[in-house]
Order: structure tokens, then C-alpha cells, then sequence
């Protein structure tokens, strides 16, 4: 039975998206062959597969995934045939049954997790890591500072929600709808606001008792720009890591001026430039998932054949937590 694998030929909607029969091949040095248990579904596959992120094309799609290790090429010391295993990894093509990818991008899967959660939470769990862990020294962030996290009840927002309550933080999570506002109250958010009917920076400061939020996390983009740059103190640090509602327009650095604002637009893959640093982050997201502190949850399952429904529903907001395609 040959392999499958979501293509595209251009970028477009989600009926570009085409399974077909591919050949995995084997592993060359450096890399192995993964089977697939379960993909991961991530807002980033929508920018490749719509083209904000251009590929070269044709193109696979998708940079999560857990499954069974299958074959091992020359080199590789950390993983064996028949290790369980999970990724998030740049080269791009996890909408598949089975690839060959480097090694190093691949860390075994704890017995704790299944390969769903395994595929929930490799990106979205690492980039919580370098959002929280990394970012926040450099934001000068205490235990009981305020910080505002856009898309809260998101598949990168449930985990915020958790880890910043287990630092300490008040996250106050926006989202699109009271049922969402709930979820992420449900998963530690301090507060939650409903951007689709409240204006974010005048409920910030009223939390904040007219101060502002040290940090902004936004992936949401161009539609809570304004807003975010609004609902920061003086000094503050706006992290623009996403860009949900459409790219942020150009910024004027007079922007940042009246408040002396610090802008950053980092990437989970300029954090992930080895496999040491792989291994770190990963291993701080299984150690918070261990504790019980982070809990990993799969909110929507869909068979292989149904990913252009799986992007629909991404797209038209109807989806919380984390999604995966089941192989
Ligand atoms: P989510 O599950 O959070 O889905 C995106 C959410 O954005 C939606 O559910 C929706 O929540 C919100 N949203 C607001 N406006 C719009 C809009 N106009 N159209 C669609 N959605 C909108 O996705 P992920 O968890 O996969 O990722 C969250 C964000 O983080 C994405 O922007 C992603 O690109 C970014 N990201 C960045 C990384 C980096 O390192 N830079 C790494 C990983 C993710 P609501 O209905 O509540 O508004």
C-alpha cells in the first residue's frame, strides 16, 4: 500500500488541498522515517496553504505530528526503530501517513502522553515555552503581573492559559464569543474579554487599575493591533507573534514613541536551531504536562481524508484547544 500525503499545487482555499499517493522513501543519514498515528492542525498551515507564507510550489503542508519511528539512518543516536515520537519541524509536509525527516527536529514521545497529545502539542506547547519562559525574562515579568493574551480559548491560548497560572501571571485572555471567553477562564485565564463586542484597552486598564499590561502576546494580527499597542505601560513589550485576522500593516517606529514601547516578532523555529535546543523545550513542556500544571487536550478529531473541513472550521472560528487529522 503506497503512502499519502496532502499536496498543493497552488496556494488557494482549502479545496487546493489534494491527497495523493506519494513514496516515502528511506532515511539518509541524520534522518528517520516516521509513521503517523496523528498530524497536528495549527493556524500556521493556513498561511502556507493560502499563501500569507509563501511556499515554493508544489507544496505539502503541516510541521506536527506523533507516531512510531520506522526506519533510522546513519548517525542517529537518540532515536531507535519503534520508538514513539512526536516533532514540530520546519521542513514542512506532516499531513501525511508517513515522512522522512531529520532526526534532530524528532524527540521521543513520554509513555504519559498519547499520540494525539503527542500531535495537540509539540508547536503549540513549545511556542507557550519560548512565549512564557523565554520572552518573559527579557519582558522583567514577576509572579502576579497582568499580561494580555489574544485568541485565549486557541490551541496555543489553552496552554497559555495554564502555564502563565502556573507562573504565577493574570493572564487576561481575549476571545471571540462568551462560550470561548469561558473556556479560557476554565483553563487559569485571570479575566477574560470578548473582543468581538469590548474594547480591549478600555477593560485592560480598568483590570490594571489604569496602568496597562506589561506584555502583550498577539497572534491575532491586524485586527487587535491598535488595541494591544493601547492596552501596554509605559515600557511595555508588545510580542507580535501571529497573524490570525490578517498581516499588521507597516508600523511607523513613531508608534512605540509616546510610550517608549520594545516590539518583538519572534518564531518558535529561531529557538529551535538544534537538537539540544529542541530537547530543552520539549523537555520543559513534558515536565509541565507531567506536573498536571498543563493539561493536553484534543478538541477536535478528524479522519485523514476530512482536512479540508478541518480548515474550514479553523478558519470560521468554530474550533477551541487543539485539533489533529487521525492517519
Ligand atoms: P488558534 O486555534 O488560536 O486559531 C486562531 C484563532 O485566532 C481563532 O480561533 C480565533 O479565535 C482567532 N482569530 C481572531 N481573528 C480571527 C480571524 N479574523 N480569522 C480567524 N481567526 C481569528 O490557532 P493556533 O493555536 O494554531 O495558533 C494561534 C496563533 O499563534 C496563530 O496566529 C499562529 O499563527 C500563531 N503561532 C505563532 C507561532 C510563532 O512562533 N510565531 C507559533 C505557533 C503559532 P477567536 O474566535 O477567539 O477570536
Amino acid at each position: 500500500m503506497s503512502d499519502r500525503a496532502v499536496r498543493i499545487s497552488q496556494p488557494g482555499g482549502p479545496e487546493a488541498m489534494r491527497i495523493e499517493a506519494v513514496d516515502v522513501g528511506d532515511p539518509g543519514p541524520g534522518e528517520i522515517r516516521i509513521r503517523h498515528v496523528a498530524v497536528g492542525l495549527n493556524y500556521i498551515d493556513i498561511y502556507h496553504r493560502s499563501g500569507v507564507y509563501p511556499l515554493p510550489m508544489p507544496a505539502g503542508l503541516g510541521m506536527e505530528g506523533a507516531g512510531i519511528v520506522e526506519a533510522v539512518g546513519d548517525g542517529v543516536a537518540h532515536l531507535k526503530v519503534g520508538d514513539r515520537a512526536a516533532y514540530a519541524s520546519q521542513p514542512i509536509g506532516a499531513y501525511a501517513s508517513a515522512r522522512v525527516m531529520p532526526a534532530r527536529c524528532v524527540v521521543p514521545l513520554p509513555d504519559f502522553l498519547s499520540f494525539e497529545q503527542g500531535a495537540a502539542m509539540m508547536l503549540k506547547g513549545m511556542t507557550v515555552q519560548y512565549l512564557l519562559r523565554r520572552t518573559l525574562p527579557q519582558a522583567g515579568l514577576q509572579p502576579g503581573d497582568h499580561v494580555l493574551f489574544h485568541a485565549a480559548a486557541g490551541g496555543v491560548g489553552l496552554i497559555a492559559c495554564q502555564w502563565a497560572k502556573a507562573l504565577g501571571l493574570r493572564l487576561i485572555g481575549t476571545a471571540g464569543s462568551d462560550a470561548k471567553c469561558r473556556l479560557a477562564l476554565d483553563h487559569g485565564a485571570d479575566v477574560a474579554i470578548n473582543y468581538a463586542t469590548e474594547n480591549v484597552a478600555d477593560r485592560v486598564k480598568e483590570i490594571t487599575g489604569g496602568q496597562g499590561v506589561k506584555v502583550v502576546y498577539d497572534s491575532v494580527g491586524a485586527s487587535t493591533w491598535e488595541g494591544s499597542l493601547a492596552s501596554l505601560r509605559p515600557f511595555g513589550l508588545m510580542v507580535s507573534f501571529g497573524n490570525a485576522s490578517g498581516v499588521v500593516a507597516p508600523v511607523p517606529l513613531s508608534a512605540l514613541s509616546a510610550k517608549g514601547l520594545y516590539l518583538t516578532r519572534p518564531s518558535l523555529f529561531v529557538h529551535l536551531t538544534s537538537q539540544e535546543a529542541t530537547r530543552e523545550i520539549a523537555g520543559d513542556l513534558f515536565k509541565i504536562v507531567e506536573s498536571g500544571a498543563v493539561k493536553i487536550e484534543v478538541e477536535q478529531r478528524y479522519p485523514f481524508d476530512e482536512v479540508q473541513r478541518a480548515h474550514r472550521e479553523m478558519e470560521a472560528r468554530t474550533t477551541t484547544g487543539s485539533g489533529v487529522l487521525l492517519v
